[in-house]
């Protein structure tokens, strides 16, 4: 029913996380309403992301540049590597006082999105040298705990101390929205696998 440049901005915003398609009609008819200004803005900001932000060859956050301003900055302990899943949560992590740097596995494990640890990053993990301590912060619900299960075999025999943030986060929580107290706890007292 829909004219056919409708119809393909649907099909390309349902492309997006969380996004159905009465959700990625709305976005559409946005922005048919709100005029080309609109759109141009869009346009730009998209423009902008592909043309400055890179992947960090290190810890594979997003970043202006590579290394990330975190893991070339000398005052940071590399020996000791937050693992999460996302950038987002660095920021919440960051507010704790933490000083070590990070590595972004870009999700977790997750079979219902046929999402195997293949498609992490798993092996350039692995390929890091210097870590003594490997903190693990994921979100502690059934993909998170499957994702620290796997790390801490793939990590087993290699003289790096595995931990994980302590029970304080309620199961099922986001780490990205946990409150500094909480998770400054969870990462005092976390725990050797
Ligand atoms: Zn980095």
């Amino acid at each position: 029913m829909l004219p056919t440049s409708i119809h393909n901005l649907v099909q390309l915003f349902t492309r997006l996380p969380g996004i159905g398609p009465k959700v990625a009609e709305r976005f559409v008819y946005h922005f048919l309403m709100n005029g080309k200004g609109e759109v141009k803005r869009f346009i730009d900001g998209f423009e902008e992301l592909a043309k400055t932000i890179q992947s960090c060859e290190s810890c594979f956050t997003f970043a202006e540049s590579s290394p990330c301003s975190l893991c070339g900055n000398a005052m940071r302990d590399k020996t000791m590597v937050c693992v999460v899943a996302m950038p987002s949560q660095i920021p919440a992590i960051e507010k704790t006082g933490y000083h070590g740097v990070y590595h972004v596995l870009r999700g977790v494990i997750n079979p219902s999105e046929d999402k195997g640890p293949e498609h992490l990053k798993i092996i350039e993990l692995k390929k890091r040298t210097g870590i003594k301590e490997l903190i693990l912060a994921l979100n502690p619900d059934l993909d998170g705990e499957a994702t620290m299960l796997y790390l801490q075999q793939e990590f087993k025999n290699t003289g790096v101390t595995i931990t994980r943030l302590a029970r304080g986060l309620p199961m099922g929580s986001d780490i990205e929205y946990a409150d500094e107290i909480t998770l400054g706890d969870a990462f005092k007292n976390r725990k050797t696998l």
